[in-house]
């Protein structure tokens, strides 16, 4: 069965917009294609000229840096805009539905709620790993359109088995979308190694986190070419400014110090969870990613005790199997030992 039999209809047949950089590409002396001002009046270089639409420059970077198939890997602004591409292309409103693996990532839940896809759940084991056969049987029952794996899970900070994503994966006749946002503090496979193999997974990474340009929108997705090519015609044609493209190619330029940054982020998050070890109220759980949800008694109590002292966490005490829990981003050393020494402060 072919991907396209998995979209609406009116998406697998709409006529895509052309812009006035589509219909010409290349270099000319004289640009009066595009309605655009002659001139500048902030002196930031060609920002009176619509950026790339195709995000050329910073796609190529991404191929040659994370090994992203140029002709399958599109950006987004913000992994936003990729999340609610996915419902747009994938599911009838009103008709469809998307099964969701709580403890996860809120936005899921906003973007179904937003395009009037219908929610399914197939809640993590208490371990907060993926709990095969259930997923399985809610596949098998609800026939969702999508699925989405969030791996590392926010905001539980677990990755998730590979063999696991990859039989559900198998199993799953919609599409798998799969989260690596927390990719880069892990050591686990990527999900990219499914995508030749199975033309309905769908890669999510971000520039967002690792790679600190939260400021600057970058979502990245990669997919079957099939996939590729519809998203392609459905997102805003200039989804992505030109001071983005801009910020986003020089990150990649950057790879060797962003890694070294991960590295930092890496030992921190060891630090922090040995100095949480001393504290016997709370329980950390391991993480691989940029984060540590941290278990104690009173947590929303201990939340605003800590905003009291200036320092912000996030409570995260009503997500499913998360009472008393705060998420804790791991942060510089000296804004952790902020952040830990108020701990032990509330926490007596
Ligand atoms: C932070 C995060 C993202 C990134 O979102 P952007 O819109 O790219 O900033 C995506 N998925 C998960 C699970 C996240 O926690």
């Amino acid at each position: 069965m072919s991907v396209k039999n998995l979209m609406r209809r009116n998406i697998v047949e709409l006529d895509p917009y052309r812009c006035a950089r589509d219909e010409f590409e290349g270099s000319a002396e004289v640009y009066l294609d595009a309605n655009e001002s002659w001139r500048d009046y902030i002196e930031e270089k060609n920002i009176n000229r619509y950026p790339d639409p195709h995000s050329s420059m910073v796609r190529k970077a991404l191929e040659e840096v994370l090994g992203f198939p140029y002709e399958k890997t599109i950006v987004g602004n913000g992994s936003d805009e990729l999340i609610d591409l996915m419902f747009r292309v994938f599911c009838e409103p009103g008709k469809d539905s998307v099964l969701l693996l709580p403890p996860t990532y809120g936005a899921y839940k906003v973007f179904a709620s937003i395009n009037d896809v219908k929610i399914q759940s197939g809640p993590l084991s208490a371990d907060f790993q993926l709990d095969e056969e259930a997923i399985l049987g809610a596949l098998d029952e609800y026939k969702p359109k999508l699925l989405f794996i969030c791996s590392p899970n926010n905001p539980t900070g677990n990755k998730m088995d590979f063999e696991v994503i990859r039989r559900i994966a198998a199993a799953n006749s919609g599409i798998t979308v799969v989260d690596e946002a927390y990719y880069d503090f892990s050591d686990g496979e990527s999900a990219l190694s499914l995508i030749d193999e199975n033309e309905r997974v769908v890669l999510l990474r971000t520039l967002s986190k690792a790679w600190a340009l939260a400021g600057a929108r970058i979502g990245i997705c990669v997919s079957s070419k099939e996939i590729h090519d519809v998203l392609y015609n459905v997102k805003y044609p200039y989804n992505l400014s030109l001071p983005a493209q801009t910020v986003a190619l020089n990150a990649l330029l950057n790879a060797d110090k962003v890694r070294e940054g991960v590295i930092y982020t890496i030992k921190e998050r060891a630090f922090i969870v040995a100095e949480l070890s001393t504290l016997p109220s709370v329980s950390v759980l391991p993480s691989d990613a940029n984060f540590l949800l941290a278990r104690m008694p009173n947590a929303y109590e201990v939340y605003r005790k800590l905003i009291e002292k200036g320092i912000i966490v996030r409570f995260r005490g009503k997500e499913l199997g998360c009472e008393n829990c705060l998420r804790i981003t791991i942060g510089s050393r000296e804004e952790n030992l902020k952040m830990l020494d108020a701990l032990k402060e509330i926490l007596g």
